[in-house]
């Protein structure tokens, strides 16, 4: 991984072997980013993507392995329990040219991703909410 700073974005690419969750959590909590955006492009070739039951109130998850195109990682940053949280989306394509995807649980970068992450000024905190079983957006 390298980066650099360009105003309030940093700029950051994600080599290949390194897990791109990992890698932003660990930059947001190295530097202190309590809000954020972001947003990226790549290629994977081993990702877990989850999709939350409402019903049932859990999320369930699936590992998949092959060569697909990052079309869009959208995400923002926020903190719970002054932990960096990051929530990120994932849209993928394989070689049919076929899109899916879910919530970015882990996602192994096969060629290179280029992150953008803008840091936001201020806190942005998260409280669990019973009425979904998520950690929402305290606002
Ligand atoms: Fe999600």
């Amino acid at each position: 991984m390298e980066s650099k700073k360009i105003g309030n974005r940093y700029i950051i690419r994600i080599d290949k072997g390194e897990e791109i969750v990992n890698i932003l959590t660990r930059f947001c909590n190295e530097r202190a980013i309590k809000s954020g955006k972001i947003s990226a492009i790549g290629a994977v070739n081993e990702v877990d993507i989850g999709l939350f039951d409402s019903i049932k109130q859990e999320y369930h998850s699936k590992t998949l392995k092959g060569a697909f195109e990052i079309l869009s990682i959208t995400g923002n940053i926020s903190s719970n329990k002054d932990q960096p949280y990051l929530h990120m989306h994932i849209t993928l394509s394989n070689n049919e040219y076929n899109a899916f995807g879910g919530h970015l649980n882990t996602a192994i970068v096969s060629a290179t991703c280029e992150v953008i992450l803008e840091e936001l000024n201020g806190k942005l905190e998260r409280s669990f909410d019973e009425n979904t079983g998520l950690n929402l957006f305290k606002l």
